[in-house]
């Protein structure tokens, strides 16, 4: 309802420092939060997979963001702590039936799929209709349906998805036991509180696979927001690949947060930039409107002057 408080989040994955987008996605899902009175903001790190986890880096982040002023309420969560939570709900959807083994390689897979979806090869349900194979290490997926998710993004609109047509039986725990990025973020944010999801639009296509997850598990959905994404000059999202450095090393605090108010369609004054940090964040909390936000991702260089 309107009266509840807002509890947002952000989270980062320790696969290097914060990038621009990353930073953007923080920016605004903390002002969303704060807007609200008694409005919360949690920071999680979403170091599921281990191998791709950068020593050092969720401690780089969380400092980042102090400096950025982005200050989170409650300890910090840690995906990689919650194993057995993970399990826990696992267990629960097979025991409704939801879920099955699945045997198949990727080779296999990309072999089987007469189809090729947004998010790869969709899945032709090969394990489900025959046992696989004795001894050969498995996954975890869950059923999908034949009908169409709905959801209004407060920023993007209207999105709809047809989880058996556009992506297929998906994956909740990997062959080699690591849980699924979907599966996890479903189980984290119902568990904290979680009901608005601010991030960025990269994510738009995964949100019907969590609403999906939400409805075998009964659980509330959440409101979502997905920002556009600030591309780099090349077309491609910005990634560790464009910034070897992060921007947080090379800029100040106020000319990043300069930076992403004016991204997010807000004319912070000039004045601010001299400001202190607590300052600008303020303006951005008296200013940041979702109606704002222009819904196209564009490139960086069209408007980053600092
Ligand atoms: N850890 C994810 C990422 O960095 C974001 C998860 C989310 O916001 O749901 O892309």
């Amino acid at each position: 309802t309107c009266s509840s408080a807002i509890v947002g989040r952000f989270a980062p994955s320790p696969t290097g420092p914060l990038h621009l987008g990353s930073i953007i996605a923080a920016v605004a899902s903390y002002l969303t939060a704060k807007q609200s009175p008694q409005g919360r903001w949690l920071v999680r790190i979403d170091d599921l997979d281990q191998p791709r986890t950068v020593p050092g880096a969720s401690a780089t982040i969380l400092d980042h963001l102090q400096r950025l002023g982005l200050h989170h309420d409650g300890p910090v969560m840690y995906q990689s702590q919650r194993h057995e939570r993970y399990q826990e709900v696992l267990t629960q959807l097979t025991k409704q039936g939801w879920t099955y083994s699945c045997s198949c390689s990727r080779k296999e897979i990309l072999a089987s799929a007469p189809h090729q979806g947004e998010e790869g090869p969709i899945y032709p349900g090969t394990c489900l209709y025959s046992q696989p194979p004795f001894g050969r290490p498995t996954s975890c997926r869950v059923q999908t349906r034949d009908e169409l998710i709905r959801f209004t993004d407060l920023i993007q609109g209207t999105f709809t998805q047809n989880l058996r047509h556009d992506v297929g039986d998906f994956v909740l725990q990997r062959n080699d036991g690591i849980f699924a990025y979907q599966l996890a973020t479903v189980i984290d944010d119902h568990d904290s509180g979680v009901n608005l999801v601010v991030r960025g639009r990269d994510l738009l296509t995964s949100t019907p696979r969590q609403i999906y997850l939400l409805q075998c598990l009964n659980w509330s959905i959440p409101r979502y927001a997905h920002i556009p994404l600030a591309m780099a000059e090349d077309g491609h999202k910005i990634s560790k690949r464009h910034q070897q450095r992060s921007p947080c090393d090379l800029y100040s605090p106020q000319q990043l947060l300069c930076f992403v108010l004016t991204f997010l369609g807000l004319d912070p004054p000039q004045t601010l930039v001299n400001a202190s940090v607590e300052a600008l964040v303020q303006w951005g909390i008296d200013h940041f409107s979702f109606y704002r936000i222009p819904t196209n991702n564009r490139a960086l260089d069209e408007f980053f002057n600092p």
